[in-house]
């Protein structure tokens, strides 16, 4: 069996000495020989989570493609890499709907971080009305079409995709272990056909939405749900520590 990726979401949460009271609380309790743990912070506090984890892997929560230019406010793959950042999380809901990114502009993150070495954690996931209309399955894979547009096969199995009902997060709504299950098969029988079914099984897909403590475990058990990103409760030292030793 694979190991189970599961991340943490910190979002726009999180100064330097947030971040380093929790790793000082969690990243010794964090080693765990079947789950890879993992956390997504603020730019801002990337060095410091950095310096401080030595258990925990930490992530960007967005690149830009450009290695470097004319694009205000934003940071470059290099940038990243000079802080020893090794994954990022590009196409969340957040950031689709808050702030128009595009399958095109995810595709162009994700090709310009395998390049570089880097592991994407690609994002998808529906809207409630999409979800009502019974249209999830079409656009999840539509999404996962998209974001691997001219992506290799080889640096294909690097990625982890992150399936994000949007209805599910920080709702409280979690899908349940069948729906979240269900969304997920369709991704990996998409990226069959994309590539092939070896490939498929080889690519990580986290279950994200309303995770906690409480559904961790089953939802862990679905035969398509390789982890989780963790929004909520990742900020909470304990739910943390219980989401990433689940099975212990
Ligand atoms: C997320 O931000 O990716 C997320 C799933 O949030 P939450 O767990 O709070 O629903």
């Amino acid at each position: 069996m694979k190991n189970k990726v599961i991340f943490g979401n910190w979002k726009m949460n999180g100064t330097n000495t947030d971040i380093k009271a929790f790793l000082k609380t969690v990243d010794k309790k964090a080693k765990n020989d079947k789950v890879i743990a993992g956390l997504a912070v603020p730019f801002t506090a990337l060095e410091t989570a950095i310096k401080k984890a030595k258990n925990i892997k930490i992530a960007a929560e967005n690149v830009h493609w450009a290695e470097n230019g004319a694009y205000t406010g934003e940071v470059s793959i290099p940038m990243l890499q000079e802080l020893g950042v090794e994954y990022v999380v590009i196409g969340h809901s957040e950031r689709r709907e808050m702030f128009g990114e595009t399958d095109e502009a995810v595709n162009k993150k994700a090709l310009a971080l395998l390049k570089a070495g880097m592991v994407p954690i690609l994002c998808c996931g529906e809207t409630l009305e999409t979800y009502e209309n019974k249209k999830t399955n079409k656009f999840v894979s539509d999404q996962i079409k998209k974001g691997f547009k001219d992506i290799s096969a080889e640096d294909a199995k690097k990625v982890i995709i992150a399936y994000e009902p949007i209805w599910a997060i920080g709702t409280g709504k979690t899908a349940t272990p069948e729906i979240a299950q269900d969304v997920c098969a369709t991704i990996r029988e998409t990226l069959g056909k994309v590539y092939n079914k070896t490939i498929a099984k080889e690519i990580a897909i986290q279950y994200g939405g309303s995770v906690k403590p409480a559904n961790i475990k089953d939802l862990m058990k679905q035969k398509d749900i390789d982890g989780a990103l963790v929004g909520g409760a990742s900020l909470i030292a304990e739910d943390y520590l219980e989401l990433i030793n689940y099975n212990k």
